[in-house]
This record gives structure tokens, sequence and C-alpha cells, in this order.
């Protein structure tokens, strides 16, 4: 066989794709568990997957079975009809999350965008705010999709230059400013949504009690509380979802992500009756949402998350691998920062030490890879089936590199 080389096959992607990446320059052939390859054989230890996506591991054999035995069977039926593995993913789906219902998406931006749908929706026929008039409270440095509605209101100039016009009716607050929030709260406002933790922005953890206060903000003015949890959902923090951190009840939470095991993209808002029930048939849709082949990777990518006990995993793992990197911030003047929950971890630099991106490209050459976020900030987030023997070769490469 005619084997192409990293090299050939990233000067015909710099020919033919569309430069809307910066990918570091790594090309994957091959994956198992925390481990990828390149054409040329050498592997390394993925501590990005996928941006949360890949929680269960590369591959993990369960989700692979579940992937190959559905598309023997049924894939796709759009929901002009019913299907036999909708419903229970659906029943599932809705135990797990203790919500009453679900709607399915393929996509996280699309989970994203029925959320505000569902909430400007509810507002209108439920909080009776006049019409158009609707308001969603959203934070600083958000991030939550890439649609131009979501775009509209997100406060990185990257991501929506030259985009407009933009969709009105979202009210940005600073992150972790409870009274910002409540300042911002009038009338129109239907919904706040909110990351518990920021990813994208470089991991940015708030207060202890502010999901609570949120949750008191939007109970008291009635007002749906709706969570994002595409990036934090599904053990990455050391919960299930990490608004379990703090003793809230969510209106509304929007899953992704590892929701579909690094496997197949599958996404769900989860919410009781008297929000959900406000969509009526033709009211919104997707032709591949609640699809059978979806349907049948998130159960397994489910199982394998409860079976395998990754919330209690990313929790243990995550510790450790924190008091690593904090044992190294003392050692070296590169490192400002160590922050964090479970195994999604950030790494501040200070400005003096360079931008990160020198980092990930010297860690990549040992061996390891992640991604910078902004330019200071380095994130970890391995699969979540990463052993403590793992983390220490893994710390090893980021004490050459960052030490
Ligand atoms: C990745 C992400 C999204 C968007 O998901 P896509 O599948 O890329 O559309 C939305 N919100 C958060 C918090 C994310 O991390």
């Amino acid at each position: 066989m005619n084997k192409l080389s990293s090299q050939e096959l990233m000067d015909i992607e710099h020919q033919y794709s569309a430069h809307n990446y910066h990918p570091l320059e790594v090309v994957i052939a091959k994956a198992e568990g925390i481990w990828v390859e390149d054409p040329e054989g050498k592997r390394y230890i993925d501590m990005l997957s996928a941006y949360s996506a890949v929680n269960q591991g590369h591959r993990h054999p369960a989700i692979i079975k579940a992937l190959k035995d559905q598309a023997d069977i049924l894939t796709l039926t759009s929901r002009a009809f019913f299907n036999d593995r909708w419903p229970i993913f659906a029943k599932k789906l809705s135990e797990l999350t203790g919500k009453e219902m679900i709607l399915p998406m393929n996509t996280g931006a699309e989970a994203v965008e029925t959320a505000i749908k569902t909430m400007r929706k509810w507002g209108y026929l439920v909080k009776k705010v006049d019409a158009d008039k609707a308001e969603i409270i959203v934070f600083s440095d958000n991030f939550h999709g890439r649609t131009t509605t979501i775009v509209s209101f997100s406060t990185d100039p990257l991501a929506k230059d030259n985009y407009g016009p933009f969709t009105p009716g979202f009210k940005i607050v600073p992150y972790n400013d409870l009274k910002a929030v409540e300042k911002a709260v009038n009338n129109n406002t239907v919904g706040i949504m909110v990351e518990p933790i920021q990813g994208e922005a470089g991991v940015v953890v708030p207060d202890d009690g502010y999901l609570k206060g949120l949750s008191a903000i939007a109970g008291k003015n009635n007002i749906l509380l709706a969570v994002d949890e595409i990036q934090t959902g599904f053990c990455r923090t050391g919960k299930l979802f990490a608004y379990q951190h703090e003793d809230i009840d969510p209106d509304i939470i929007i899953m992704g992500k590892a929701l579909g095991g690094g496997v197949f993209p599958v996404s769900a808002v989860a919410a009781n009756q008297d929000v959900l029930g406000v969509f009526k048939p033709g009211s919104h849709g997707s032709t591949f949402g609640g699809n059978p082949l979806g349907c049948a990777v998130a159960m397994a990518s489910i199982d394998v998350l409860l079976d395998e006990k990754l919330a209690e995993r990313a929790t243990e793992m995550g510790s450790y691998f924190m008091s690593q990197l904090k044992d190294l911030q003392k050692k070296t003047t590169k490192i400002k920062l160590v922050r964090g929950k479970g195994l999604l971890i950030g790494v501040v630099l200070h400005e003096s030490a360079g931008k990160a991106r020198q980092y990930t490209t010297a860690l990549k050459a040992k061996g390891l890879l992640c991604k910078e976020t902004h330019d200071w900030i380095i994130r970890f987030a391995p699969p979540l089936v990463i052993t403590k023997a793992d983390i220490d070769a893994a710390m090893e490469k980021i004490r050459e590199v960052l030490g």
C-alpha cells in the first residue's frame, strides 16, 4: 500500500482544507485508549481527548461493538417514523439526568440552539414575555459553539469578526459575578445559560457557591437556568455533570461531546415537561437527531461511564495529576497557576515564559499531545481511563518541557 507520510498529508490538507484551524503538526492515523499514533508509527499520549469528546478513551470496545452491531441492523429513519432505539435512549437519558424529557440533536452547537429556542418559547408561552422581547443572560469569555446566533454573544473577536448582523436578545455579563447577573435581570429575562467551568476560556473555575447563586437568582425571578455541560459533563470533572458539585437542579441540561463516546456526534437537551413541552410537531427538529446508530452508540457510551466508574476515576486521577503539576509549579518560574476539577485541568503560564504554543509543540515532540487555549494556557484533559502510571509517564515529559 502506498502510505502517505505525515508531511505529505499535512501538505495536502493545507492545500485543500479551509484554514479555519491551526493544528499542532501531528497526523493521527490510529488510536486506542489514551494512545494515538501517527503514520510513521510514533505514539503519543492524548491529553486533549478531542475537547472532552473521548472521555471513554479512543475506540472503547463496548462502544465500537454497539456501533457495529447497530450498523448491521438499522442506521437512520428520520423522525418522520418511530424507530426502536430512540425511545429506549430517551428513557435512559431521562433517568440519568433526572429530567422528564429529552430532545435529541447531533452537535453541541445544535443542542445549544435548542436550549435557546426552548428558553425563548417558554418565555413567550409560559412566562408571557412580550413578543420578540425575550432576553437570555450569558457570560463573558463563554464558548457555546459556532452558529451565527451563538457567536452573536461571543466575546472573542476571532469567533465573530465579519459574521454580522448578529442575533439580538442576549445580555453578556462577567463570569463569576452574581451581582452583575442580578443587575442584568429584568421582566424580559427568560434564561441564564452558563458553563459550570469555562473550558475554552482556559478552564476557568468559578467560586464555590456561584452556581447555587445563579440557581437562586433564576428561581426568585422565574427564569430558566440552562447549564452547558457539553465539555464538563459525562464525568470529566469528577461528577456525572459538573453542576452536581453544587446542590442545584438546573432547568435545562445541554449535553454533547462524550455522549457520543468519541465515535459519533450525539447531543441532547434534557428538561422537564413544563419546559420541553413547549415544542409542538414541526416547531423544531433535525434529520439525524435521534438516529438509531447514534442512540446505540450513546447508550453504550453512558454504560461505559457508569460501569467503569469514570467519575470516581476522574476525581482520583485528577487530584493526583493536579498535585504533581502543583509540585512542578513550585519548582519552575514558568507556571503561574494550576486550576481545574477532575481531569479538566488548565496550566496558566507566566507571560515571561513565552506563549503556550511553543510548549505544546515541545510536548508533542516528546510524545504528549495537548492544546493551548489562548496564548498563555495549556489544557490537560486526557481520556478518563488514564492510569496513575500513564500520568507518571506524562509528568516526566511535562517536567522536561515546563521544569
Ligand atoms: C464544544 C462545545 C460546544 C459546541 O459543540 P460542537 O459539537 O463543537 O458544536 C458548546 N459548548 C461547549 C461548552 C463546548 O465545549
